[in-house]
């Protein structure tokens, strides 16, 4: 940053308050001219006292500034036309680094100052018409687009705007406005598109060196993306620096003070490598790599509070972390890090697969990395530019004439065995690729027909699709919802809930408001079967269909781009057979998955030599084909705790043909609603009304083949299991545990429905007054809400003395209230990582329905107590375990008839 050596802020302030009071009036005498002359440029210039301010507070943080926002930009263009004197340099450096690039709303000001100063419609003592051109070539894509190709007509400046050109990749449809320019004759326009052709936008970058000297930044154990991106400060997570500071902030073994020791480590004069037993579990955290890479990656020239780069190691790296490190261009390695220690420098061998001591060259570990076309993606500065700038060589390769580029690494092909044939998984990836099927390893590029976003990675996906320059999404469906922080807002969390449903319905995207409830409850209702989608939320698995959730930055470009980059997981098989015994849920089912893995060997609970038969493949769930869509969700919900990439579940037409019948009711209703984009809800109605006229769904072969298959017999459990403080992989019978102490219980999340809430509501209306331990109700959705007061439980809730919270995440993402720190807890919300629901916290994984008898006894029951208990539901299970179905409601249907 450019020092600035003008007068103190209050000399400033008070020689800008005598010019103003000149301005109404004083006449200055000859004496006052030069100095005048200054502070009337001052005068103009609020927005740098404003900004130095700004940077004195950053600073005080030991932080950069924020990059400049449209108002700022706007500002600084009255600066560069009639600069202060003095202020040059800097003005020129705030205009080259401190913009956002793509379709931020300050980067078209920009462009929109650097083109009226490149076509000589304005001027700039300090930016020329060259320089300006050449500075719109560092933007990346968006606004600079259409006039760099204008300019290609320009004498002066045709070949800076074509050499910028040879090097911007999101371009987009403007790829045949440069065509159509070099067809008609203008060489610069050729040499752009032979360029393209070339892939000279690759191999300008530097390769990755045979050699990385690195210190190693040691975190033993399991770190998952809620240490590296802490939800209580997701508030920050747009902040890439700010936010940053966060990471380890909660003190574990071997991190006490994780920045002073990063800082520490650095001064050894070496980039650091993040290294952990087992690295990136747990939520889709773009802010996670963001935050490693804040740290341990290198900047992007002209873009600013942004890095890339970097290199993570670990001895299991959890596959959406992996994938999030390589769409931000860092280089992730599994390896063998028994032997790394914190602060020691290696130097990393990539090509060789080995690592070495720096300073003996003494032999440390080997490694084969996961794909040689990492090499390719770090070259290109991420997964993502490498996936667009092959998109627009071939097309460019194509448009010549040419034979397609081999200048990029080709993943290997795995062909099908004879007799071969595909799960269920590898078929909907296959029809949405236009293929029979995909086999593991293969990559791919999938349509994504439905996309979600939420509210805590929601503006990281803004930001990414500005990058990506979008301003119209591909994809059939794209749903942003703000159940993390309707509940609790902080100040930025209004901001975004004012401004982030704009963004998405302009581009023709779904947005859902503040208060009606989870994603995932929602985003489950606009899904067709056997489809492909994503989502920046780690529970975004699909009950029809499959999903592979993700990062921000990939979310973004699937949105976008309408698919996604895929290597296809294997998969694992689990079969239930036999019959449901009385006072088993589905939640218990949902723990006899890892329960029975780790019968089998599949899993082991210990984080050194972690065995997970689950990461990073695909859950294949059969023998339960008669589920609920609501139920079936329960086990798709959890396969995010097992790691898994993704999860089907093998349903029968009838459930989906209910749930779909159900679900055009209420995207109907949210028309009448005046939800937004009209057009998109419409269009998807039509597409559900399609299915269900022929409704045909894609089914398992029966030679596919599977990783592993674990077999279940209902018969077998007949005693609720729990996952136990605090991994979702201790999963024990409730004897095992019965008797601890529960100080509080959560009843919500993603992984509950209607049926839930009235269990829990009969069990509790059979016992006088309020429960022994603090009790917190979350209904998923404002529906679900609004049904379970009208049929009085919440008249019982109030009676047990539950505290209600608003349709959402609540406790689930803990960001927002907590429970007390210590305390133990029950809860049936989707993981229990430590110091997720409160600090210190202790937390059992349970049904609703063993929630609230512990609730009501205050300790974990005896599976007789509990069974005793629950013979009550038995009675009336069908009017317990209703659900929502919207075309049968009164009230969805009038309204949703209204939108026809
Ligand atoms: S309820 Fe929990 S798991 Fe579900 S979306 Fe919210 S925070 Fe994520």
């Amino acid at each position: 940053m450019i020092g600035r050596a003008v007068l103190s802020r209050g000399a400033k302030l008070a020689a800008a308050a005598s010019v103003r009071r000149g301005a109404v009036g004083a006449s200055l005498t000859a004496h006052h001219g030069a100095a005048t002359q200054m502070i009337s440029a001052r005068e103009f210039s609020a927005f740098m006292d404003a900004y130095d301010e700004h940077v004195e507070e950053r600073k005080a943080e030991d932080i950069v500034p924020r990059p400049l926002n449209a108002e700022q930009m706007s500002d600084l263009v009255e600066q560069l036309k009639n600069p202060e004197k003095g202020e040059e340099e800097r003005l020129v450096e705030l205009l080259e680094s401190r913009v956002p690039p793509g379709v931020d709303e300050a980067a078209y000001v920009k462009a929109s100052f650097l083109t009226a100063v490149a076509k000589g419609e304005t001027e700039s003592p300090l930016v020329d018409r060259k320089h300006a051109a050449k500075l719109l070539g560092t933007m990346q894509g968006g606004y600079n687009v259409a006039p760099l190709i204008e300019l290609l007509d320009d004498e002066e400046l045709g070949q800076i705007a074509a050499d910028a050109l040879k090097h911007t990749l999101l371009v987009f449809d403007a790829f045949h406005d440069v065509e159509d320019k070099a067809k008609a004759g203008n060489a610069m326009a050729k040499e752009v598109i032979e360029s393209w052709a070339k892939a000279e936008w690759f191999l300008k970058k530097e390769k990755v060196p045979e050699k990385i000297t690195v210190t190693i930044f040691m975190v033993p154990g399991e770190t998952n993306t809620d240490d590296l991106s802490p939800a209580p400060d997701a508030w920050s997570r747009p902040d890439i620096p700010l936010h940053a500071k966060a990471m380890l902030k909660n003190p574990r073994e071997g991190i006490d003070d994780a920045m002073k020791q990063i800082a520490e480590l650095k001064e050894k004069g070496f980039p650091l490598a993040y290294c952990g037993d087992v690295v990136g579990t747990g939520s889709s955290r773009k802010s996670a790599i963001n935050s490693v890479l804040w740290h341990m990656g290198d900047d992007i020239p002209f873009v600013p509070n942004k890095r890339t780069g970097g290199v993570v190691l670990g001895g299991k790296i959890a596959p959406i972390f992996f994938n999030t490190a390589e769409d931000s261009g860092a280089l992730p390695i599994e390896m063998d890090v028994d032997k790394l220690k914190m602060g020691s420098v290696v130097d990393i061998y990539p090509y060789d697969g080995v690592v070495k001591d720096h300073e003996s060259g003494e032999e440390i570990t080997t490694f084969k990395l996961a794909s040689d076309v990492l090499f390719d993606e770090v070259q290109a500065g991420g997964r993502i530019p490498l996936i667009i700038g092959r998109g627009l060589t071939a097309k460019a390769c194509e448009s010549l004439g040419k034979e397609p580029s081999d200048v990029f690494r080709v993943p290997g092909k795995i062909e099908p065995k004879e007799d071969q044939g595909y799960t269920l998984a590898q078929k909907m990836v296959g029809k949405a690729c236009g293929l029979d099927g995909v086999l593991p390893h293969n990559y791919c590029e999938p349509i994504m027909t439905t996309v979600g976003s939420q509210d805590t990675t929601g503006p990281m996906t803004r930001d990414e699709l500005k990058d990506l320059a979008c301003l119209g999404f591909q994809s059939d469906l794209v749903m942003q919802s703000f159940c993390h922080t309707a509940a609790y807002p902080k100040p930025v969390d209004v901001v975004t809930h004012h401004t982030l449903p704009d963004f998405i319905r302009n581009r023709g995207g779904v947005s859902l408001r503040p208060g009606d409830g989870i994603i995932h409850s929602w985003l489950n209702r606009m899904l067709l079967p056997d489809t492909v989608g994503t989502g920046g939320d780690s529970h975004t698995r699909f009950p029809l269909g499959i999903s592979f959730p993700a990062g921000s930055g990939l979310v973004a470009f699937a949105a976008a781009t309408g698919s996604m980059p895929l290597s296809m997981p294997e998969s694992v098989r689990v079969r239930f057979h036999g019959e449901m015994q009385p006072g088993i849920t589905l939640r218990d089912l949902v723990h006899a998955i890892p329960y029975q893995a780790i019968q089998d060997g599949h899993l082991t609970v210990a984080k050194q030599g972690k065995k997970n038969i689950f990461s990073g493949r695909i859950l294949e769930i059969e023998g339960l084909p008669n589920l609920k869509c609501e139920q079936a969700f329960e086990l798709s919900d959890a396969s995010a705790e097992r790691s898994a990439a993704g999860c089907t579940i093998e349903l029968n037409e009838e459930p989906i043909i209910e749930y779909l019948k159900s679900n055009i009711v209420l995207l109907q209703w949210m028309i009448a609603e005046g939800y937004g984009d009209a057009r998109t809800i419409e269009r998807r109605i039509g597409k559900m009304e399609d299915w269900i006229a022929n409704p045909v769904l894609l089914r398992a072969d029966k030679n596919a083949e599977y990783a592993a298959t674990i077999d279940i017999d209902l018969n077998e459990i007949k005693e609720p299991v729990v996952c136990c403080p605090n991994d979702p992989d201790d999963a024990k019978l409730l004897s095992e545990v019965q008797g601890d102490k529960i100080d509080e219980v959560f009843i919500g999340s993603c992984m509950t429905n209607v049926g839930h809430f009235r269990a829990a509501g009969k069990l509790l209306s059979q016992q006088e007054g309020e429960v022994p331990t603090r009790l917190w109700i979350a209904p998923p959705t404002k529906m679900d809400e609004s049904t379970l007061s009208d049929e009085g439980y919440y008249s019982t809730f109030g009676t047990s003395g539950a505290r209600l919270e608003m349709p959402g995440c609540s406790l689930c993402m803990g960001n927002q209230a907590r429970v007390k720190e210590n305390s133990t807890v029950v809860s049936t919300s989707t993981r229990n990582f430590p110091n997720r629901l409160g600090k210190g916290a202790n937390v059992y994984l349970a049904s609703a329905e063993l929630a609230a008898v512990s609730a009501i006894f205050g300790y974990l029951p005896t599976p007789e107590e509990y069974l005793k208990k629950h013979e009550f539901l038995q009675k009336d299970a069908d009017d317990t375990y209703r659900y929502m179905n919207f075309n049968e409601m009164d009230d969805y249907v009038a309204k949703a008839q209204g939108s026809k």
